[in-house]
């Protein structure tokens, strides 16, 4: 058993940190939010004060934050200075790759290991423990980190040094945004052509269309059981995540002057989708977006 410190317990952080209690390690939550707090305690989750808290004398502190700022600002030399010599830092959130080299740098000031570990598998796969893990950083803390992220999901891929992880992971976002725009664009093609949206998902899901939203995540409602889509997109990930990730990309695409028109437009759609109210809504919910008719009739 080990002590593991859990900063974070939104939809992703709760789950995963709940599947290492489930593996006998000893974990303290943490998260700003009360109603965070409270869901982990209900799922059987023990929280401390603060996060400096849940951090004494872990031998393991795992992050699992909006975004880099929130990254930067709780990771700060004198936090990570405040842990013992020779705590694993695994940072499971999506962030911007220099703020992934930049802690994992102050990490190693400090005789500590950090790994960047950006999860793909979404919500289900942090609740089955299913959850793909892209690690940015040195063989051996990956190596040290393998017990606890085997805890919490089924693959486990070293992308390269340091901020590689993350920046796999906005490649692999930039190109589950395209997905799933494409995916709404058939599937309202379809429902508007007189088509059964089931229907039409069973046959594209075995035919060249085939991609990871319609064989997971459809984004029509009633079209597949205990997917955000059929719970009015609460849950899941959210609108304003898949922009910020679309955002990484965009500056990434910018400073290594390479085209991205698609991921380009689909930013553009989850922003203004997510401007208009829609943020907290899960990115399936782009369907609606793209339904401007039904969506004015309202
Ligand atoms: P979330 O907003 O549900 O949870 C983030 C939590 O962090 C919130 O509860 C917030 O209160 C807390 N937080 C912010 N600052 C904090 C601090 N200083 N100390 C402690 N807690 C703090 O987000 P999520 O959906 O769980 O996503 C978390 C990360 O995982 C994001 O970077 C996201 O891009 C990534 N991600 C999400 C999904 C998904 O399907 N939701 C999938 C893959 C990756």
């Amino acid at each position: 058993m080990q002590k593991i410190a859990f900063l974070g317990l939104g939809n992703m952080g709760s789950p995963m940190a709940i599947n290492l209690v489930k593996n006998k390690h000893d974990v303290s939550g943490f998260d700003l939010s009360k109603d965070a707090m409270s869901n982990f305690e209900k799922a059987g989750g023990k929280t401390t004060k603060t996060a400096l808290d849940a951090c004494r004398d872990a031998e393991v502190v795992i992050t699992m934050l909006p975004s880099g700022k929130h990254v930067a600002e709780l990771l700060t030399r004198e936090f990570i200075g405040s842990l013992k010599p020779g705590t694993l830092i695994i940072e499971s959130s999506t962030i911007d790759p220099a703020t992934a080299k930049a802690v994992a740098s102050l990490a190693e000031e400090h005789d500590c290991f950090m790994i960047d570990a950006p999860v793909s598998g979404g919500t289900a796969g942090a609740q089955n423990a299913t959850l793909t893990f892209i690690v940015g950083g040195k063989e051996d803390a990956l190596k040290k980190a393998t017990p606890y992220l085997s805890c919490m999901g089924k693959n486990i891929f070293h992308a390269g040094p340091s901020g590689a992880g993350q920046m796999t992971k906005i490649c692999n976002n930039l190109l589950l945004s395209v997905l799933m725009v494409g995916t709404s664009e058939a599937i309202n093609l379809g429902i508007a052509n007189g088509l059964d949206p089931k229907v039409l998902s069973e046959i594209m899901q075995k035919s060249s269309g085939r991609n990871w939203a319609l064989e997971v995540y459809n984004p029509c409602p009633g079209v597949m059981e205990g997917t955000p889509a059929s719970r009015e997109y609460a849950g899941g990930f959210a609108v304003d995540l898949m922009t910020k990730d679309l955002g990484l990309a965009m500056e990434a695409s910018l400073a290594s002057k390479t085209a991205t028109p698609l991921g380009n437009m689909a930013f553009n759609f989850y922003r203004i989708w997510g401007e208009a109210g829609n943020g907290k809504l899960d990115f399936s919910s782009i369907i609606r977006f793209l339904n401007h008719k039904k969506e004015q009739s309202k």
